[in-house]
Order: structure tokens, then C-alpha cells, then sequence
């Protein structure tokens, strides 16, 4: 055990100072494509010209699919399905696309030129007046990635999340020691940079994804991590980047099966797809931000009589949930890389009910850390 977990150390310490020599690598080629960029815009402006600059569309997937003849789309996660041309001196509403990208775009190059970090937010009160919204930002950022190939940590424009996660796991976060190991019990929230992450080591067998926070506490007050060994996170609801990066980082360095447990209604199901399949608006960087082994454990609406739930804890669908997870069947990933998911939508939708995962409190307080989890994981009962 002990020499395996040496061999597993230097192997990652050799692997934590090729990543940190690549970052530094990438930081100063993007860094000379952005200067020539801007410089190139500079000059033709100069000489009279209008710039126009093509920016790709990408889509990961539609809602366009149908059950009885799903016809082929164009969706792709490396592939784009369109192009938008963004000019400067036209006035439409292009140019101010062009504009607040150029914008943007050097602030990110003082953020990389200094080291230094910071939100779309931050962004966007640097010039409230012109970008009118976050939004605008948001998608200015998205033209950039697109324009230079690059991921948003890239541009060095990233949140500051916290991560919630127990179990056993340990790692050098910075200058930080983050020891879950030390109480597997008790829950961290953590600010992690990926890029900062160094010597990580985990003697755990799986990776377990709660939806809900509230659920998260059920478990650590349980002492789920002390007899199941594992390391549990959650998003708090839908992921946001940090979290779902951390995530794709742990199954890429500790080849773990990630099994993630969510409501059973459409909005648990919208998540749990957003951990597998991406988000459309990050479709360009759905390929590196997305799990797409995760394996849905539940909670299913066949758990319901399979777990002899009280009739209490089941609530009807409403016309908003059902147009919901109508769209959501719709969706082309479904059809094409989990049509086992969709069934299971499907058979929510005919029997027109929905229950959270608290709902398995019923059986007894603790019934989902001893029993539950513990025996669909032992009986492969996932999908
Ligand atoms: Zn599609």
C-alpha cells in the first residue's frame, strides 16, 4: 500500500510540473496571438479598413429530435454548426459585439500580462456603461475562447467557488494542505484552481456527485465517507465551472467511476445531464468541462415502489415540469448517447409524479447513507 501510494506520488509530481510548465507555456502564446490580434485590428482601422473577424457557433446539442423518427442534426462537441462575421465599422449590432470583445479582450491581456484572476463580474463594472449587462460579457468572454481556441481558465477570467467535498482524499492546493483524510466526515469548502493542485492522492473507490447540498450534510452527518470509501462533492444545484472542472480533474487523475445522485424531476435530471453532457452556452468547451461516464444512481421513480416509499412523499408533476422535461426528451444527446436516460425521463413523465431524494428520509433518518446508496452501488442498480 505504502509503496504504491509512493509510486502513485511521484508519478503525479512529475506529472504537476509538466501541467505547471504547459500552463506557462500556453499563457505566453496566447499572449503573443492577442497582441497580434489587436495589433492587426489597429493597423486596419489605420489603413481605412474595416475588420471583420469570423467567430465559430458551436451547439452540443438541440431539442429537435423526436421519438418516432429521430432525424440526424448537426450537433457536435468539437465541430461548429455555424459562423458569425463580426465587423468593426458597420454600424449594426455587430459592431458593438466587435467592440465590447475588444474590450474585454485587453483586459485579459493585463489579467495574463500580471498573473492575476478575476469574474465576468469584476469585468463588467470596468465599463458598466458600455457592456449594459453581465451578460454582454459573458458572451464576449465565450468569442474569445472561441476566436483563440482557448478555455475560460486560459483567459484567466474564472469565479471564486468554493468546492464542498469530504472523503478521502488529500492534495496541495498552492501553498494550502487540503487533508480530507484527516476526518473524512467532515466537509471542506475549498477555493481550488485547478492549476494550482499538486501531489493529489485518493485510496478512494468511487466518486459520488449529490445534487443538493442539504443531502451533502445528510451524508457527512452520517459519516457516510468513515464507512464507504469514496469521495463525495457537490454542485449546490447546477455546477458552475470551478466545480464541474474539478470534477473532470478528478476522474482524469484517479480513473474513479463517478456515480451522481439527484432529485427525480426535471430540474435534478437537467443537472445531472449538464454534468455528462456540458451546457449549450459553454457548447465550444463541453468537451472539457463534461463527465461523460457519470453514472445516474438515482433517485428514480421506479425507487419509489422499489424502495416502499409512503405515498406522501410523491408529488404530482405541474404543467411547468411537465413542459420541462417534455424539452429535455427532445434533446438530441439523449437520443443518441443515452437512450436508457430517456426511458427513464419518459416513465417519470407518464406516471406524471416526481420526489426528492429527502423523500427517502421516510424509510428512516438515515436510510440513504446505510441502505440506499450503499446497495445500488454493490448491485450496479445505476444507469
Ligand atoms: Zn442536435
Amino acid at each position: 500500500m505504502a509503496g504504491k501510494e509512493k509510486r502513485r506520488n511521484a508519478a503525479a509530481l512529475d506529472g504537476d510540473e509538466q501541467r505547471l510548465r504547459r500552463k506557462q507555456e500556453e499563457t505566453a502564446l496566447l499572449l503573443r496571438r492577442i497582441k497580434g490580434f489587436v495589433r492587426w485590428v489597429v493597423e486596419e482601422v489605420a489603413a481605412g479598413r474595416s475588420p471583420s473577424i469570423v467567430i465559430h457557433r458551436y451547439r452540443n446539442y438541440c431539442s429537435a429530435a423526436d421519438s418516432a423518427s429521430p432525424s440526424p442534426c448537426s450537433c457536435s462537441y468539437d465541430a461548429p454548426v455555424g459562423t458569425d462575421v463580426l465587423s468593426l465599422l458597420h454600424k449594426d449590432s455587430q459592431t458593438s459585439r466587435l467592440n465590447v470583445l475588444l474590450r474585454v479582450l485587453l483586459v485579459v491581456q493585463q489579467l495574463l500580462q500580471q498573473n492575476k484572476h478575476c469574474s465576468k463580474r469584476d469585468i463588467y463594472y470596468m465599463y458598466p456603461s458600455i457592456f449594459v449587462e453581465v451578460a454582454v460579457v459573458d458572451r464576449a468572454i465565450n468569442d474569445i475562447c472561441i476566436l483563440f481556441k482557448c478555455s475560460r481558465h486560459n483567459l484567466n477570467v474564472v469565479g471564486t467557488t468554493s468546492i464542498l467535498l469530504m472523503g478521502w482524499i488529500r492534495f496541495v492546493e498552492g501553498e494550502k494542505n487540503v487533508n480530507c483524510m484527516k476526518n473524512v466526515n467532515a466537509a471542506s469548502s475549498i477555493p481550488v484552481s485547478i492549476e494550482a493542485i499538486k501531489d493529489l492522492v485518493s485510496v478512494a473507490h468511487y466518486i459520488l456527485v449529490v445534487e443538493k447540498e442539504t443531502v451533502f450534510q445528510r451524508l457527512a452527518n452520517d459519516k457516510f465517507c468513515e464507512r464507504n470509501r469514496c469521495i463525495v462533492i457537490t454542485g449546490r444545484g447546477y455546477p458552475d465551472i470551478p466545480t464541474r472542472r474539478f470534477l473532470r480533474y478528478l476522474v482524469e487523475q484517479l480513473h474513479l467511476p463517478v456515480y451522481c445522485l439527484v432529485d427525480s424531476d426535471p430540474y435534478g435530471f437537467d443537472i445531472l445531464a449538464t454534468y455528462k453532457f456540458g451546457s449549450l452556452q459553454l457548447a465550444y468547451d463541453a468537451n472539457l468541462l463534461r463527465v461523460p461516464d457519470v453514472r445516474w444512481l438515482g433517485v428514480f421513480t421506479s425507487d419509489f415502489e422499489d424502495f416502499c416509499l409512503p405515498a406522501c412523499c410523491l408529488l404530482p408533476l405541474s404543467a411547468e415540469d411537465r413542459r420541462k422535461a417534455e424539452s429535455i426528451i427532445a434533446r438530441c444527446y439523449l437520443h443518441k448517447e443515452a437512450p436508457e436516460w430517456r426511458s427513464e425521463l419518459e416513465a417519470m413523465l407518464q406516471k406524471g409524479v416526481k420526489f426528492e431524494i429527502e423523500a427517502l428520509s421516510a424509510r428512516s433518518i438515515s436510510f440513504l447513507s446505510d441502505k440506499y446508496i450503499p446497495q445500488k452501488i454493490k448491485q450496479g442498480r445505476h444507469l
